[in-house]
């Protein structure tokens, strides 16, 4: 029977970091098992193909939600990496980490050793950044972070229609204050995608003591006598087992992970009855406490050319502004399309921003799978609750891990969200009055003119909210009875089994969760490798 040190399952944002951490010393075998292929494609590599990569099947998970109670009874599309870097391969390459106050929060909640100055080291350790270092920032990483090379003048537009409506401006979101408008800082190098593999797994991949395992989808832990001893997977027919000297850490995502653990038999015993799933280890917790961003899109139609839609004016455009990829690689080819954003406040009165903005250079509905709308010139705009108050859960749909699993997002069904979501559209509505972008409106496509009390706002919000991608807490570290991890991620009640990935964190954080999960990953391999 194979052997290694370590067991790691899924080669995303974190297993990658700890593939490479974990290994790096050369004392310990690792082995690294993702279930998609490898990350090898011009799709992965090249920025603006982040809009393919949202209807891959090959290298993206597709999952939908159960019909949403709260939005029409809508199924939500929640995209999911299925390749090495995982979602940081499909993501749209923001880096962004949040605000001191959640780290900070989950402290007080009991967390030792997770409040901001405990994981700001790691934070800057992680990353290579290439504007210099401060006291925010390092440049001794592994994960560059560069300016967008795509500066797109309609993006400037939003950003001086923002500060007119009074927001200020940041070019620094991870730095001294999140709050205020700007440019994003983002995950790439030389114009390319720069994802949790390339930066941590491929420089590492001719170590003599780390095995990369791909299309290999774990099917379950194995765990005897209150211990994790190895994993079980199917080849061919075949069941085949890999053993753990040391350690199973389980870095599959939020909605993959407690799957897992719960087709392990650990979970709530009244889920696992209903699969006749054989309980090893009652927690109660496992796939509850799901926290995630909600959005809403707000388009508007323009008579402007210069951005993405599906017109003959525009491919004008784009093809000439695309061969600077060759040459210089820049131009539009490295647009992550959320070029600029920001974080502001509802209300000034408020301590730290509660919305988060996305400005898209483009009629966007649906995920980008809208054909139609594109083929109108439009902008729109992404506005998000940083800290929503609704919570969802994640159930197995049968006691196999061939069947997806049930993801009850939950989202709106606490009163405050929806109030706030209705500022937030309010807010949108308003920056796209202001100079230069108001000159180049023609017509609101959503929520459109006719949509104008807060009833009909909160009905268009029903009709259209969504997932803006960063699902966390299903596994939530924490020392009260429904949490799964402890402040060592190690599993309550369960030897040699850790969860590190986004679904430890106990309360979704304010902003989007690629760089957090990369440091909670770094992080956990000190814990592990007990630095
Ligand atoms: C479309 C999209 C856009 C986003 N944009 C941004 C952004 O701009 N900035 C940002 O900060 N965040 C963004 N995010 C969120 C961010 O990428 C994720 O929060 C982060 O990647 C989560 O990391 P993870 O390690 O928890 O999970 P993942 O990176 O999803 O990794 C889990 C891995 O486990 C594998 N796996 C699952 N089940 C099994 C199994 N049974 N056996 C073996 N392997 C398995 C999966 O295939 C996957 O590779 C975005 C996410 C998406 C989907």
């Amino acid at each position: 029977m194979t052997s290694f040190d370590y067991i790691i399952i899924g080669g995303g944002s974190a297993g990658c970091v700890l593939a490479d951490k974990l290994s790096a010393c050369g004392k310990y075998t690792v082995c690294l098992i993702e279930a998609g292929k490898s990350d090898q494609h011009w799709m992965i590599q090249v920025p603006l193909a982040v809009i393919a990569l949202m209807r891959s099947k090959a290298r993206n998970w597709q999952l939908n939600s159960e019909p949403e109670e709260h939005l029409n009874q809508r199924k939500i599309f929640n995209p999911r990496g299925k390749t090495l870097g995982g979602s940081s391969s499909i993501n749209a390459m923001l880096y962004v980490r949040g605000q001191k106050e959640d780290y900070d929060h989950w402290e007080q909640l009991g967390n030792k050793g997770w409040g901001y100055k405990d994981v700001l080291p790691y934070f800057k350790a992680t990353e290579h950044r290439e504007m210099g270092e401060n006291d925010y920032h390092g440049t001794s990483g592994e994960l560059n972070v560069s300016e967008s090379k795509s500066k797109l003048d309609i993006s400037e537009s939003f950003i001086k229609a923002a500060q007119t409506c009074g927001f200020p401006l940041n070019d620094d979101f991870n730095g001294k204050e999140q709050e205020g408008i700007g440019f994003y800082q983002v995950t790439q190098k030389d114009g390319l995608r720069y994802s949790s593999a390339k930066a941590f797994l491929t420089p590492n991949l001719a170590r003599e003591n780390l095995t990369v395992l791909t299309d290999i989808q774990v099917e379950k832990i194995l765990i005897e006598d209150k211990k994790a001893i190895g994993i079980e997977y199917l080849s061919k027919g075949n069941t085949c087992q890999i053993l753990a000297n040391n350690e199973v850490i389980l870095s599959a995502g939020a909605f993959h992970s407690p799957q897992l653990l719960m087709l392990s038999g650990i979970g709530d015993p009244e889920e696992l009855e209903k699969h006749n799933i054989n309980l090893q280890h009652q927690l109660n917790g496992v796939g509850k406490n799901l926290q995630d961003h909600i959005d809403i899109l707000t388009v508007n139609q323009v008579n402007y050319q210069q951005l993405f839609a599906y017109r003959p004016k525009s491919a004008w455009w784009f093809v000439r502004n695309a061969l600077t990829f060759f040459t210089k690689k820049s131009g539009i080819l490295t647009s992550v399309i959320a070029e600029a954003g920001g974080f502001i406040k509802s209300d000034p009165s408020l301590a730290r921003p509660d919305i988060q903005l996305h400005f898209i250079p483009a009629a966007m509905d649906d995920h980008g799978r809208n054909n139609k709308i594109l083929l109108k010139y439009g902008i729109a705009m992404h506005a998000c609750l940083l800290r929503p108050k609704s919570t969802g859960k994640v159930t197995l749909s049968s006691d196999s891990i061939k069947s997806s699993p049930k993801i009850f997002l939950n989202m709106l069904s606490h009163p405050d969200d929806m109030d706030l979501m209705v500022k937030a559209v309010k807010i949108s509505r308003q920056i796209f009055t202001q100079e230069p972008l108001s000159t180049v409106i023609t017509k609101e496509i959503f929520p459109s003119q006719q949509c104008q009390t807060d009833a009909e706002i909160a009905q268009f919000i029903r009709s259209k909210a969504n997932t803006i991608y960063h699902p966390v807490g299903t596994c939530k570290m924490g020392s009260d009875e429904m949490s799964v991890v402890d402040n060592e991620l190690k599993v309550h009640g369960i030897n040699n089994l850790r969860v590190v990935d986004a679904s430890i964190m106990p309360t979704l954080i304010s902003g989007n969760t690629n760089a957090p999960t990369i440091m909670i990953a770094a992080k956990a391999a000190d814990l592990i490798l007990r630095k």
